[in-house]
């Protein structure tokens, strides 16, 4: 079994250390191993270089630290981990602000002149660049050197808006006979090309790195920094890119609905389980001293176990090579309380979710930025921020949902309803896929100007999806903001509003036709009497009511073969106003409710998140339980009540932590009854 499958306690020492008098000059590969011991440290990620591009051991290839000339110190801390029987990773960083300096043609140049190592203390090559090979002679020296069971490797990516180095320009010129375009232009081959070979470029680097490392030590598990997958127009991060590693991981500095988010699409661009979640000690990496709460660690930590993730925390060495011995201390408190987990962590457990919501990572940019200067494609829709709403959305409703992205397309079928929230850029085979979906009984809930223009420009300002929505795009309307005015036979549909008080959003949407006599108008469009923008005219100085009502189909219900389709010319989703999140919720349960309903019903605090997992093969269901009351003091939740639909008599059921559960069978549901959960808790239910 690779390592990765049973380590899910891992620690990183950030290392990112200049050269200098003194500098690392006590460093104790001793006192380290020690301290990982202290922490219980399962698997340990060693800095062989960092981002300035130093090596720490005496690499006869790359730009060596000073401390070489005395000392391999990356050997001997892999040798001192090893006596102790810790696992190690080696860590390569792929920013190399020695190879910036000099070799200056080296270096990412942004369209708008943007040179990271002019500016910041971090230089950034281009991987078209010569530097390629010289990360790649790194990285075979390191990995065949020494005895490591994996590597990884922090910064691959553009983190810029676009490159106009040279060799990108006579390498794009190569491939496709065309200079590199200088204006964003959705529809233009050159532009489309352009995105492509920018997402190309690192997902075909980061292929020739795991392919040196697993040629130099056979074996070996390889994953890279996915942080960034949130940004992947500027970043350069696609569905490809996730292909290239074994698991993956990330850093993270989030709230609770963003964590839960980042927990619910990593494990699907991950090839294997489990993913890794990375977390400083500090309050942010910025931070060189001060440590999180005992509480808020384990809680990140016990938010990515919720969702199968093993967890890493990260450290940063002293300037003279020291560690705080006191964070171990911690840490192994920490590694205690999670041990009777990690014991029982089940990888070949499948999640059962009935909601799956479908991102791609070509549709988030913004429909202004068409026509701008091609380095404003970094004007990008922060992916995560519009999750964090449908997260927070779906937990007032007790929906635990899965984030699909076009690498697992083809499980759209595991699923009672499937969210597309407003992506405008799909591909072809995405709409297919997404129509069968329907056609085959699925419900789709569509928004905004979805499907309106193909990822290869071929198709703008009509809906791929249409014959499934029962409407056709018709024009972009900029007003704003908008009003959803229920029809008599929608007004269920619309809690708290009437043709009268429609529902305002803050956003300017499409309009639709109605295209399918089948199709069932919910709402139509009504705007205000002035727009929100005009500060001369206006019919209410705070606020903007409706008065131009219109018959143009806003929330349109559409039957498509076994299933359905409910299209919302808003995304209102993405709308944080309570009132606004109960009307998204009775839509996506009146569209499970028609599918079978939920398969594990709730009715508790929007703080409790659960998971369903069934592994057949032990004939045992278990729910994952995480209380996110109160981050920093643990506020326990008393008598916790579900309702499981089961298809099988329960034998034994009971939870990790001994608790009291009590429990009867009704008609084809398991009721159950958890007498206290603190912070985390699995049920399990063996038939
Ligand atoms: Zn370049």
């Amino acid at each position: 079994m690779q390592w990765y499958k049973r380590s899910m306690f891992r620690n990183l020492v950030d290392m990112h250390i200049p050269n200098g008098e003194g500098y690392l000059e006590e460093f104790d590969p001793e006192q380290y191993a020690k301290c990982m011991e202290i922490a219980g440290v399962e698997t340990a990620y060693v800095y062989a270089s960092n981002c300035l591009g130093l090596c720490l051991y005496p690499s006869k290839v790359g730009y060596r630290h000073t401390i070489t000339e005395k000392r391999d110190i990356f050997g001997e801390t892999v040798k001192a981990l090893r006596k102790r029987g810790i696992g190690v990773v080696g860590y390569l960083n792929s920013w190399n602000t020695e190879a910036a300096k000099r070799h200056p043609d080296w270096q990412i140049v942004s369209s708008n002149g943007f040179i990271r190592g002019e500016h910041t203390r971090f230089g950034t090559c281009c991987p078209n660049s010569p530097f390629r090979d010289h990360f790649l002679a790194m990285v075979h020296e390191m990995v065949s050197t020494y005895d490591i069971d994996g590597f990884w490797v922090d910064m691959i990516g553009f983190f810029a808006p676009d490159c106009t180095c040279k060799w990108c320009r006579e390498k794009y010129k190569a491939q496709t006979g065309q200079e590199l375009p200088d204006t964003i232009n959705w529809t233009d081959p050159n532009f489309i090309n352009y995105v492509r070979f920018k997402f190309d470029s690192v997902s075909q680097y980061a292929q020739e790195v795991s392919d040196t490392a697993k040629k130099a030590r056979p074996g070996i598990s390889v994953s890279f920094q996915c942080a960034g997958w949130n940004r992947a127009m500027d970043y350069g991060l696609h569905d490809d890119y996730y292909r290239t590693m074994d698991y993956v991981s990330g850093d993270f500095y989030a709230s609770r609905h963003k964590t839960e988010v980042i927990c619910r699409i990593l494990p699907n661009l991950s090839e294997n389980m489990p993913f890794e979640y990375m977390v400083s000690r500090a309050p942010h990496l910025s931070y060189h001293t001060g440590l999180k709460s005992k509480n808020e660690l384990l809680h990140q930590a016990c938010t990515a176990l919720l969702c199968g993730g093993s967890f890493l925390f990260i450290d940063a060495i002293d300037p003279n090579g020291k560690l705080q011995e006191a964070l171990y201390h911690t840490m192994g408190d920490i590694k205690r309380e999670l041990m009777p987990f990690y014991k029982a962590v089940d990888h070949d457990a499948k999640i059962l979710r009935d909601v799956a919501v479908y991102i791609n990572f070509d549709s988030y940019t913004q429909r202004t930025a068409e026509g701008q200067p091609s380095h404003r494609i970094g004007d990008y829709r922060d992916i995560a921020l519009n999750l964090e709403q449908i997260n927070l959305n779906f937990s007032r409703a007790h929906i635990d949902y899965d984030i699909l992205t076009e690498k697992n397309i083809h499980r759209l079928s595991d699923y009672k309803v499937v969210v597309v929230p407003d992506l405008y850029r799909m591909s072809q085979s995405e709409c297919e896929k997404l129509a069968e979906y329907v056609a085959q009984g699925g419900r789709l809930y569509i928004s905004g100007a979805s499907s309106a223009l193909s990822t290869d420009g071929t198709n703008k300002d009509r809906f791929m999806l249409s014959k499934v929505m029962g409407v056709e795009y018709d024009a972009f309307v900029d007003t704003q903001p908008i009003y959803l005015a229920p029809t008599q036979s929608g007004e269920p549909w619309f809690p708290g509003f009437t043709a009268e008080y429609p529902q305002m959003l803050p956003f300017a949407v499409p309009t639709a036709t109605q295209i399918s006599d089948t199709a069932q108008v919910l709402a139509t469009l009504t705007y205000p009497l002035t727009d929100a923008r005009d500060f001369r005219r206006y019919s209410s100085a705070i606020s903007n009511p409706p008065g131009r009502v219109t018959d143009i189909p806003a929330v349109v219900y559409h039957r498509y073969g076994k299933g359905a389709c409910l299209y919302s010319c808003a995304p209102i989703e993405q709308n944080k106003m309570d009132c606004n999140i109960e009307v998204f919720n009775k839509w996506i349960c009146n569209l499970l409710e028609e599918n079978g309903g939920l398969t594990l019903q709730c009715e508790e605090t929007e703080y409790l998140s659960h998971v369903l997992r069934h592994n057949p093969q032990k004939r045992c269901y278990t729910v994952s339980l995480l209380n996110s009351q109160n981050v920093k003091k643990i506020v326990p939740l008393y008598n916790l009540e579900f309702s499981l639909k089961l298809d099988v008599q329960p034998k034994e059921i009971y939870t990790t932590l001994g608790r009291n559960v009590s429990w009867k069978i009704k008609e084809q549901f398991l009721h159950l009854t958890i007498d206290k959960l603190d912070l985390f808790d699995v049920v399990y239910i063996t038939y």
